[in-house]
C-alpha cells in the first residue's frame, strides 16, 4: 500500500498527516517545533510512521507546508500554508455541507481565508505583527495563570460572572494586566473568558476584513479550545465548523496535494 505525507512546519508545533491511496487519512501526529525545526520535523514524521505502522518506503511523496517549509529538504514539494489549509478545509468541510471561509489562529499569527467551491483561495487577510490575537497570547495567559493550556477551555465554560474586559492590545501589556486582575482578587474563571473575547474580538474582526461567506470553518491549535470557540460564536452571531483534529487541516491538506501530484505524474 502506498501513502502520502503532508508535513506542516509551524512556529509553534509540527504537524504530520497520511493519507493512503484513496485520499483517507490514516493518521496524524503533533509535536513541538523547537528550535531546530528539520531535526524535530523529521522526528515528527518517523513518530507518526510507528505510530500507525507504516514504512518510510511506502511513503511515495511528501508535501512540506508551513513557517518552516523551505528548511524540510527532503519533501517532493512545498505549498504556502494558506493554500494547504484551503485544501484541507475544504476536504473536511465536505462532511459539514460545504465551507468557503476559514479563521486559522496559529501559534505566531491568525488568518481569514476565502475560498471558491473547489477549495482555490479567492482572499485572504492575515495579522502576523501582533500576538495579542494568537495561541502565544493564550500560552502566556495559561502561564501566568498557572494552568495547562488545556484547562483553558473548561475554565471558560465555568464562568457564572460577566468576562472582564482585557484591555491590553498587546502580550506583554496583557501578562501584567492579568497579574493585577489576580492580585485584585478576580477569579481565574472570568479572566480567561475575557481573554477568550479579547481575542474573539480581533478575530472576528479580522474575519468581517475578509467577508464571511457560507459556513465559517474555524481551525489552527486554538480551536481545540472550547471557550475561544463558544466567544467567537458568539461575536460572530454563528456556529463554526470546528473538525476533530483542527490543528492538523494543514498538514491533511498538504497530504492530499501529495497524493493528487503522485498520481498526476504517474499519468
Ligand atoms: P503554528 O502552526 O503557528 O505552529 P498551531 O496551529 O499549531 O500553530 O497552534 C499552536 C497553538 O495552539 C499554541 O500556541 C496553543 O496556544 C494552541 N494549542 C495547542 N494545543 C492546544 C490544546 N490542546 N488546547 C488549547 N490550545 C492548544
Amino acid at each position: 500500500m502506498n501513502f502520502f505525507a503532508g508535513i506542516d512546519i509551524g512556529s509553534t508545533a509540527i504537524k504530520v498527516a497520511l493519507v493512503d491511496e484513496e485520499g483517507q487519512l490514516t493518521g496524524v501526529h503533533v509535536t513541538d517545533s523547537g528550535s531546530l525545526f528539520h531535526k524535530n520535523a523529521k522526528k515528527a514524521l518517523q513518530g507518526l510512521l510507528d505510530q500507525v505502522g507504516v514504512e518510510a518506503g511506502q511513503v511515495k511523496y511528501l508535501i512540506a507546508s508551513g513557517y518552516g517549509r523551505k528548511l524540510f529538504k527532503e519533501a517532493d514539494d512545498s505549498i504556502s500554508e494558506i493554500t494547504a489549509n484551503a485544501i484541507g478545509a475544504h476536504e473536511v468541510g465536505k462532511a459539514f455541507g460545504g465551507v468557503r471561509t476559514i479563521i486559522n489562529i496559529g501559534g505566531q499569527d491568525s488568518k481569514a481565508i476565502q475560498i471558491d467551491d473547489t477549495g482555490n483561495v479567492s482572499n485572504f487577510v492575515m495579522n502576523d505583527k501582533c500576538a495579542a490575537g494568537t495561541g502565544r497570547f493564550l500560552d502566556v495567559a495559561a502561564r501566568n495563570l498557572e494552568i495547562d493550556l488545556e484547562e483553558l477551555g473548561e475554565y471558560h465554560m465555568n464562568c457564572t460572572k460577566v468576562p472582564l474586559d482585557i484591555n491590553s492590545t498587546c502580550t506583554v501589556f496583557a501578562e501584567s494586566e492579568i497579574i493585577g486582575l489576580l492580585a485584585n482578587g478576580h477569579g481565574k474563571e472570568e479572566i480567561i473568558a475575557g481573554i477568550h473575547y479579547s481575542i474573539a474580538k480581533r478575530t472576528v474582526r479580522l474575519a468581517k476584513r475578509v467577508g464571511l461567506e457560507d459556513r465559517v470553518y474555524f481551525d489552527g491549535g486554538p480551536a481545540l479550545n472550547k471557550g475561544l470557540v463558544s466567544a467567537i460564536q458568539d461575536l460572530l452571531g454563528r456556529e463554526l465548523v470546528v473538525p476533530d483534529y483542527p490543528q492538523t487541516t494543514t498538514a491533511f491538506g498538504a497530504a492530499i496535494l501529495a497524493r493528487r501530484e503522485f498520481m498526476a505524474e504517474q499519468d
